[in-house]
């Protein structure tokens, strides 16, 4: 379980994260949709501890992120986070690419890291691609090899950050698709999206930032076809 509870969070003079409460349940998937500069990727980086807080505490799994006594190391292996754009190594294919962090930071055989990279690209349907360079990949295909990437770590969260705002249209569908496979499997997601249909479909909870605040949360039902606050009529208005 992800649990936040009042966090806040300046950048110098700035509060971006004003009291931020939440938590998120093993095996939920939570959608967060917000206008630009709301605070949606300062809280995930919050959450996995690669920013510190003012106030407050987020715990994962019981592991307090902003002790001191935290190990880090653990704590993001526990965390698979997926970008908007990831820089794949050129020179490594896309199973090297997969496989690099479970050799690294796992500790795994190259046989044993090599075995786990091939099963996570064929789950997120990459298994004829195993041998071609990024180069050779289209921008939907790079974006399933580093969700396959963060699922080698065997994570028991993953943090999605506008996976597939930077794709050409076309190549959307494919990653949305991808990211619903592994919803339905049971993966704890928190999805930070501007793809209403997806939070709509997908989501158990969708939560809407607003300035730094949780200004509604609920299932997604209740804050598609009934918001109550006016930001998120506003919000959906020019969305839609
Ligand atoms: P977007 O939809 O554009 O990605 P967001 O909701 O993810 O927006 P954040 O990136 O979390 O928003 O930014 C929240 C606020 O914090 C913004 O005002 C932003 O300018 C500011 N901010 C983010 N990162 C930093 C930083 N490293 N230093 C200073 N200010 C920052
Ligand atoms: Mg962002």
């Amino acid at each position: 379980m992800i649990k936040i509870n009042n966090v806040r969070k300046s950048f110098g003079d700035v509060e971006v994260l004003k009291g931020i409460t939440l938590e998120v349940q093993q095996g939920e998937v939570l959608s967060v949709i917000g206008a630009s500069g709301s605070g949606k990727s300062t809280l995930l980086y919050c959450i996995n501890g690669l920013e510190p807080i003012q106030s407050g505490t987020i715990e994962v799994d019981g592991m307090s992120v902003h002790d001191k006594k935290t190990n880090l190391n653990h704590l993001r292996q526990k965390i698979g986070m997926v970008f908007q754009q990831w820089n794949a190594f050129p020179h490594l294919t896309a199973l090297e690419n997969v496989a690099l962090a479970p050799r690294k930071v796992r500790k795994m055989s190259k046989v044993d890291a090599l075995a786990l990279a091939e099963k996570q690209l064929r789950h997120v349907g990459l298994g004829d691609k195993l041998n071609l360079y990024p180069s050779a990949l289209s921008g939907g295909q790079l974006q399933r090899v580093a969700i396959a990437r963060a699922l080698a770590m065997e994570p028991n969260y993953m943090l999605f950050d506008e996976a597939t705002s930077a794709l050409d249209p076309e190549l959307v569908g494919e990653v949305l698709d991808t990211m619903r496979l592994l919803a339905e499997e049971g993966m704890t997601m928190i999805v930070v999206t501007h793809e209403m249909g997806f939070a709509r479909d997908v989501s158990d909870r969708v939560a809407f930032f607003q300035q730094g605040v949780i200004d509604e949360i609920g299932k997604p039902e209740e804050l598609f076809n009934n918001p109550k606050s006016e930001h998120l009529q506003r919000f959906l208005a020019k969305v839609r």
